[in-house]
């Protein structure tokens, strides 16, 4: 698999650097953004590094694209909010940061006035710890292949 030793996704997928997981099988995993744009943002990433849409491979894009819908649908039975954005970023014009593919799952409320490209803000650990745990509950209960990880 592709990797990247200067990449901080790919550290992340290595076990080298820690994330909040949600779920993890071997082309893709998702975890917890550690500066929420708004509560419960997570992100989905495939494990081969690819630093864009253009760069990944088709297997890999497809098991992120369900590995979306699944910790979304996790999210949205968690904190029901009334919206759910996913976004991409390709390229720093666009407000990509990390150059290792990655999808946003963004919960949404009608006056939260987020803007893409929002100015990322340290979020609070534990606080995002423990709704790791919640939105994983939730994963569990999905008649998947998908096992939610720690
Ligand atoms: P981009 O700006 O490239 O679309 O998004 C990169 C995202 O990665 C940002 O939302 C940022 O908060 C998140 N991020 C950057 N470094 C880390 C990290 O070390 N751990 C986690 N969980 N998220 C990170
Ligand atoms: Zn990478």
């Amino acid at each position: 698999m592709t990797t990247d030793p200067d990449c901080i996704f790919c550290r992340i997928v290595a076990g080298e650097i820690p994330s909040f997981k949600l779920l993890e099988d071997d082309r893709v995993l998702a975890f917890m953004d550690i500066n929420p744009a708004n509560e419960g943002h997570c992100l989905v990433i495939p494990k081969a590094h690819a630093p864009d849409l253009f760069g990944a491979d088709d297997d890999s894009l497809a098991a992120v694209a369900t590995a979306c819908r699944r910790v979304a649908d996790a999210v949205r039975r968690t904190l029901d909010p009334p919206g759910i954005s996913l976004t991409q970023a390709n390229g720093p014009a666009a407000g990509q940061s990390v150059l290792h593919l990655h999808f946003h799952v963004i919960p949404r409320r009608e006056d939260d006035n987020l803007l893409f490209n929002w100015e990322p803000k340290p979020g609070d650990m534990d606080a995002i710890g423990k709704l790791a745990e919640r939105i994983r509950a939730h994963l569990e209960q999905h008649p998947s292949g998908f096992v939610a990880v720690r």
